[in-house]
């Protein structure tokens, strides 16, 4: 892979992750000339794609010294949107015909999506950057350049310095979770679905899924197939909601209170006897290495201050974070993310001041309150995710994002909401297949 020729200013880089974002930042910062370094803590490329049927030691990740298991993914865990949609916008996922090894279903299971970011990586000889088995311990600003401290699987621990930090942790791997009334002296046993593989450890149990959207949904199917019930708590359900949903699976309004006698209590009055509660309630951001003299915080899952969710003012563009803003389109907004980030190392593209940023981010904070969202909401982009990413394409001079990719996302969750069961093998949408199919041929990909 050949640097960019237009090239304005070579710089050092280090990318912390080499899951599907730092892969693409990766790729974007040699495309403009930079050099890197991709540190990897885990022994291949893939981050949270890579299964291990592994478990932390505190099911509900409260503990804060427990060894972190990175991946969230279970056994049976297939993608949530159609393939077509998920892949770089030069290499394309989909299927290999003719290599029976590989699952080329439109919604296929995790082992696909690694085995494809194990083909980017190989493709654009991404491979040979990276420092397996390497975690990042520490990084902070010296003398406007980065100081990155990181420690082997051997115990051996080395400072380097570099002109610029892109951080591409993730953020799947420390559970949310919020405690209900009176669970401290509730019985049962309880796990967040970061620590969820496997339905078999739920065998006749009563089971509790609390959150009913991506993780919820495919939890409670999987669960059900063993379990005696499964009663899923959903808070975006109206108070009085109570549903069978088949022979038996439940849906109800949010949690009340979980009681001493092994009951839990619903909003809708109906008392269940539980063995297990499974929280599907999401995660949490956390950059653990990260030393930037009190200049960021995060509180109610705001990462604070960051222009565009990626650049924190003051430290730009020393400091950027790839892939915040989850949920719709992400392998392709990592990519987008990491064009600006590229360009602005390379200084093909300027940002605004620091006192300009920082009047951006306030202003997308005054927005989100007059809307009416928590502070929690910050980094969940929902609709504006298409005007984000034309904006973001826009600055850096590259192409917008295709139209049929964001549609395919949205049908995809509409399926997701309305046929959880069988959603990903009855998709009805084959018009946006075709086009994307026409738009991979026309570009020759
Ligand atoms: P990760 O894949 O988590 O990679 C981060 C990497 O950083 C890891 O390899 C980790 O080992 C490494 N790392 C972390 N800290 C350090 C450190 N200190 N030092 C060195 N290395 C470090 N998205 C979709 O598009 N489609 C889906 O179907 C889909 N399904 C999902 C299902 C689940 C259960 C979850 C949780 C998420 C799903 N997502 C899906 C979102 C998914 O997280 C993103 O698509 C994407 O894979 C995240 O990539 P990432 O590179 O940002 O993070």
């Amino acid at each position: 892979m050949a640097p960019a020729q237009n090239t304005v200013n070579s710089k050092h880089v280090a990318v912390i992750g080499a899951g599907a974002s730092g892969l693409i930042a990766a790729r974007e910062l040699h495309r403009e000339g930079n050099t890197v370094v991709i540190f990897e803590r885990e022994k291949q490329v893939g981050g949270l794609w890579i299964y291990s049927p592994k478990t932390e030691s505190d099911p509900l990740g409260l503990d804060p010294t427990r060894p972190i298991v990175h991946s969230s993914v279970y056994e049976s865990l297939r993608t949530n949107i159609p393939r077509e949609c998920m892949g770089f916008t030069d290499y394309p996922f989909v299927p290999r015909v003719g290599d029976v090894s590989r699952d080329s279903r439109r919604y296929p299971s995790h082992r696909e999506v690694l085995a494809y970011l194990q083909d980017f990586a190989r493709e654009f000889k991404l491979v040979e950057m990276v420092r397996f088995e390497t975690e990042v311990v520490r990084v902070e600003p010296v003398n406007g350049k980065w100081k990155v401290r990181s420690k082997n699987s051997g115990g051996f621990s080395d400072d380097e310095i570099f002109d610029a930090v892109v951080v591409c942790s993730g953020h799947y791997t420390e559970p949310n979770v919020s405690l209900i009334s009176g669970i401290k002296s509730w019985p049962g046993k309880q796990i967040h679905s970061h620590n969820y593989r496997v339905p078999g450890p739920f065998k006749n149990e009563v089971v509790v899924v609390i959150g009913n959207f991506a993780s919820g949904t495919d939890i409670s199917r999987d669960i059900v197939k063993v379990a005696k019930e499964v009663h899923i708590a959903s808070r975006a359900r109206e108070p009085d909601t109570y549903e069978k949903l088949s022979n038996n699976l439940w849906i109800h309004s949010e949690i009340e209170k979980a009681c001493e006698d092994g009951s839990i209590v619903f909003k809708n009055g109906k008392v269940v006897y539980v063995d297990t509660i499974v929280y599907c309630t999401g995660y949490k951001y956390k950059f653990p290495f990260l030393e930037t003299n009190g200049y960021m915080s995060i509180d109610d899952n705001r990462v604070d201050p960051l222009y565009k969710h990626i650049f924190p003012p003051a430290l730009a563009p020393g400091l950027s974070f790839i892939g915040l803003p989850g949920m719709g389109l992400q392998f392709v907004m990592f990519e987008i993310q990491s064009k600006w980030v590229a360009a602005v190392l390379s200084g093909r593209v300027t940002l605004p001041s620091p006192e300009k940023m920082m009047e951006d981010v306030l202003a997308s904070y005054e927005t989100l309150e007059a809307l009416g969202f928590p502070k929690r909401y910050t980094h969940k982009l929902g609709k504006i995710q298409g005007n984000y990413l034309d904006w973001i394409a826009e600055e850096c001079g590259c192409p917008p994002v295709e139209r049929w990719r964001a549609q395919q996302v949205n049908r995809g969750y509409e399926g997701l909401l309305t046929n959880p069961e069988n959603y990903r093998d009855e998709w009805k949408y084959h018009d946006l297949t075709e086009e994307a199919y026409e738009d991979f041929a026309r570009k020759k990909l």
